[in-house]
């Protein structure tokens, strides 16, 4: 049943109660009324006939008195003038007779008036001074006028007392009927009290329990089923309700699945791993590890406190700082097991959400042992073929210059052009020579920055000094932008004026014609100071740019002659000093190299 149609039925039973008192009052007041006008129409005529039969009774004897006093005419006009008011009085009367024993008075009253009428004729017949006239009077004609008075007095009496009956049986019925009516008010509002109270129970208790479980449903309790007790409104959004937690449930189940299905996906593919992986939460409590994780920590004592570095980068990471992913083997760490010493590289990386927050931390420990050993003999081999070479190189060009000089003879133009080729050769050799045994004794771990204190614009003030000839010789504008007051930092001159030796060469090398080559030093931060080379140059691939600071790395379609120690050699040179290098580049839009020097404190 509907909502409306429950209603219109819930209301329906208090509209034939007040339908049914309203119809009996209406009947009620019709009967009172009907009961006055009985009243008025049957015993107020009679009692007013037998008043005038009364009064003209009256005056029909003051004018047989009149006559008997001597005044013949006024008596008998005045008998004359009463007669048809107690006929028409009596024949009215006669004509309404409602009550017992009324018509007998009425007959009565007729006969004694008949009596009277004869004896009147009589007396006005009699000469007005006959003595039998006065006889007449008071022996039958006074005597008669009482009776018919008494007896229009007891019509008078009879229709009164019906009356007055009459009128108290109205009131006692006026009063029973206002009872009954006061009960049935009564009964009717607590029937309609009854049928609201049940009706609106009947509605107000599902959407209650509707009310509930939707909040229970906002709260994320999905078990939510409210009973579908009726088929009206409320029912069908019962029933809607089930259906859309039906759904919701359905629809967690397979999301739930889905989250289960990619964490083993994650699991499985963590455990394949075959490099120790640990993530951590903030408060760096492990909350996921592989099973080469689980074997490394067992083998360090069980925390990555151990390993001093690699906790003091997962702080920083923590903290903000950028991922820590070195590039070269010189970071990896020496752990010693029962399997023996092994290298391993740590990688950090920050877990961050899309405010950038950081909530957890990747670390990845690489086996890199074997490139560690590999790289190890690499560097000694170099160190020593180079060391090795330098000696008889030195001799062969000792030996170009002589010829070149002229000291042991004259030289033909054909001589000069192919010593010439020999000595430019020989000066390259010597240099790469020069860089190799630089990177090598950098990479033995032997100190060869001897730090001085230096005001940063006085060494900005050299470099350009020095190197305005090559970019100007080159057609190219050099352009400096130096931030006032910057403060002193503690540097080995020759090796950091090697750094911007080497950007800048390199930057003149990769500029177009009469480009721009600009040299920039600020602060960076309240602890470092920033210088930078800036060319407008083609740039460097955006996935080349970190390994441009590899030993031995070029970018492969430039055709630079070098043989891409340059800036590893710089790289090596600023992490000794404390310091960052880097490089901000685009292909097209030009390459920035910088790098950082620490405040001196
Ligand atoms: P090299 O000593 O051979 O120049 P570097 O280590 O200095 O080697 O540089 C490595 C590679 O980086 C170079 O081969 C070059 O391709 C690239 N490179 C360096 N500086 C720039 C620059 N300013 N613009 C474009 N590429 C550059």
């Amino acid at each position: 049943m509907t909502l409306n149609r429950r209603l219109l039925l819930g209301t329906a039973p208090l509209m034939l109660i007040l339908l049914a008192v309203g119809i009996y009052a209406i009947h009620l007041f019709s009967k009172l009324g009907g009961a006055i006008d009985v009243i008025m129409r049957e015993n107020y005529a009679s009692v007013v006939a037998s008043q005038n039969m009364k009064e003209a009774a009256e005056r029909m004897d003051s004018g047989l008195a009149f006559a008997l006093n001597g005044e013949e005419q006024k008596g008998r006009d005045s008998y004359q003038q009463a007669l048809p008011l107690f006929e028409q009085n009596s024949d009215a009367e006669a004509k309404n007779i409602t009550l017992p024993g009324e018509g007998e008075l009425e007959a009565k009253i007729q006969r004694q008036h008949a009596d009277y009428q004869k004896l009147a004729a009589k007396f006005f017949a009699l000469p007005n001074n006959d003595p039998a006239r006065r006889s007449l009077y008071f022996d039958e004609l006074l005597p008669l006028f009482t009776s018919i008075k008494n007896t229009a007095g007891e019509i008078l009496d009879l229709n009164q007392k019906n009356m007055v009956e009459a009128n108290n049986q109205a009131r006692a019925q006026s009063r029973a009927s206002s009872q009954l009516m006061v009960f049935i008010l009564l009964g009717g509002l607590a029937t309609a009290a009854i049928i609201s109270y049940f009706l609106a129970q009947s509605i107000v208790r599902p959407l209650v329990s509707l009310t509930e479980s939707a909040q229970q449903l906002g709260e994320g309790h999905l078990d939510q089923h409210v009973p579908v007790v009726s088929h009206d409104e409320v029912g069908r959004l019962a029933e809607t309700f089930n259906k859309m937690a039906a759904r919701l449930r359905a629809y967690r189940q397979s999301t739930t699945e889905q989250l289960l299905r990619a964490q083993q996906t994650t699991h499985d593919a963590l455990q394949a791993f075959p490099d120790p992986i640990i993530v951590l939460s903030p408060e760096k409590e492990i909350q996921l590890q592989n099973v080469a994780a689980e074997r490394f920590l067992k083998q360090i004592g069980g925390h990555l406190d151990a390993l001093a570095p690699v906790s003091a980068y997962i702080e920083q990471s923590l903290k903000g700082a950028p991922d820590f992913q070195p590039t070269s083997f010189d970071k990896a760490m020496l752990v010693s097991s029962d399997e023996g010493e092994k290298f391993f590289l740590p990688r950090v990386l920050a877990m961050r959400k899309e405010t950038g927050a950081v909530f957890g931390v990747v670390v990845a420990l690489q086996d890199v042992t074997r490139f560690r050993v590999a790289d190890d003999v690499k560097t000694d081999l170099i160190a020593t073929v180079s060391h090795e070479l330098k000696t008889p190189l030195t001799s062969l060009q000792m030996a170009v210059y002589l010829l070149l000089e002229e000291k042991v003879g004259p030289l033909n133009s054909k001589q000069t052009e192919l010593l010439l080729a020999a000595r430019h050769n020989s000066d390259r050799l010597f240099e790469m020579i020069e860089d190799l045994l630089d990177l090598a004794r950098f990479e033995g771990g032997a100190s060869l920055i001897d730090k001085k204190p230096v005001s940063s614009h006085e060494l900005l003030e050299e470099v350009v000094k020095r190197e305005q000839e090559l970019v100007s010789s080159r057609g190219l504008h050099l352009e400096v932008a130096e931030e006032p007051h910057l403060p002193a930092i503690a540097v080995s001159r020759p090796r950091i004026d090697q750094v911007f030796a080497n950007f800048i060469s390199n930057a003149v090398r990769h500029s177009p014609a009469r480009g721009t080559i600009k040299l920039s030093a600020a602060r960076e931060g309240a602890k470092a100071v920033r210088f930078s080379v800036k060319d407008e140059g083609r740039g460097i691939p955006r996935e080349m740019a970190r390994r441009v600071f590899d030993k031995f790395f070029r970018v492969p379609e430039a055709g630079d002659e070098g043989v891409g120690l340059g800036l590893s050699i710089a790289r090596e040179i600023v992490l000794a000093h404390g310091g960052n290098i880097g490089v901000d580049t685009d292909r097209g839009r030009g390459s920035e190299f910088y790098f950082t020097l620490p405040v001196l404190s």
